[in-house]
């Protein structure tokens, strides 16, 4: 593998290209994006080592995407047309059905992985790229059997090689499980900054009263609007089933609350603090 785009160079797509120069130093990893001045913070950073533009994907060994999953749903098909037989393309994207699906009957499929790594912070762009993002975490291949095997083999070592754990799903299950294991956590905390925020218009009282709790609590608030949105777009009849399930949750907590059932609260808190064998063991970021 010798040449490497990366299509997005921001928080994945940069952290990426830092762990895979890192392992193979003799790679030139080249870049694309939207915005000129984003390619060159990039370049600035040592992401990339060259800019580049899609007109050039047919030189490509791998070409890595990593922009929200709109664009990537619109820019998959193109990127497959330009690269070469032997190019391997990869999406990053937090979604994976309408993803597979836009490339199913492409005549390059066999050329495209489809994955999701699960790493990331809440902060975005080509300075929220950090070395070592991906270690001991897990990156969900999708429809691997539609991958070329010579590709998917160059895949999965090149990213086991950065510490990558792999684990295989088909795109439903992995939106339906992600639902819950991603994208429910982000809502209820934009909803949790949302309910403080309207109540306490004096910023001063929140500094001063906000511990730990609440900051660890509303962290993915912080989170990229322009990412998240197409993310809750394509995945939105598994992630209204989740609000669903998380109102009624709620609803209940408040009724339990009114009716002085506080031996119901007790219990109820007790049966979830189970979460604490179940988070055993995931490195928290
Ligand atoms: P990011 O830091 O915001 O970087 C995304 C880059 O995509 C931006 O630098 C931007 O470059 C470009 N971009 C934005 N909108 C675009 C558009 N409409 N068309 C083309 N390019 C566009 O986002 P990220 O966190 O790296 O996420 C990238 C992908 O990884 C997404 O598909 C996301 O679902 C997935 N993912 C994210 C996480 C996470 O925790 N953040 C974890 C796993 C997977 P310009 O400045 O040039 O516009």
């Amino acid at each position: 593998m010798k040449n490497i785009y990366a299509i997005g160079v921001g928080l994945i797509g940069g952290s990426l290209c830092i762990d895979i120069k890192k392992n193979n130093p003799e790679v030139v990893i080249h870049g694309i994006s939207r915005k000129e001045t984003t390619l060159n913070t990039a370049l600035e950073l040592g992401l990339i080592d060259k800019k580049a533009t899609l007109d050039d994907l047919a030189n490509a060994d791998l070409v890595i995407i990593s922009i929200p999953v709109d664009a990537t749903v619109k820019l998959l098909p193109t990127v497959l047309d330009k690269i070469s037989d032997t190019g391997l393309v990869v999406d990053a994207g937090s979604t994976k059905v309408d993803i597979c699906k836009a490339v199913e009957n492409h005549p390059k499929r066999r050329n495209f992985l489809a994955m999701h790594p699960i790493a990331g912070t809440e902060h975005s762009g080509p300075t929220a790229a950090i070395e070592g993002l991906f270690a001991a975490k897990t990156n969900i291949v999708c429809e691997v059997e539609k991958t070329t095997f010579k590709l998917q083999e160059k895949a999965l070592k090149l990213f086991t090689d950065i510490g990558m754990r792999i684990r295989y799903m088909n795109p439903e299950a992995h939106d339906k499980h992600i639902a819950y294991m991603s994208h429910l956590s982000h809502i209820s905390s934009f909803m949790l900054g949302k309910t403080v925020i309207e109540k306490e218009k004096n910023e001063r009282d929140i500094f001063d009263m906000a511990g730990s709790g609440f900051a660890s609590t509303v962290r993915l608030a912080k989170s990229s609007p322009e990412m998240w949105t197409p993310i809750f777009e394509q995945n939105k009849t598994n992630v209204i089933e989740t609000l669903e399930e998380y109102i009624e949750n709620l609803t209940q907590f408040k009724e339990l609350m009114q009716a002085n059932d506080f031996d119901a609260i007790n219990t109820e808190m007790k049966n979830t603090n189970h979460i604490k064998d179940i988070l055993k063991g995931i490195s928290q970021e």
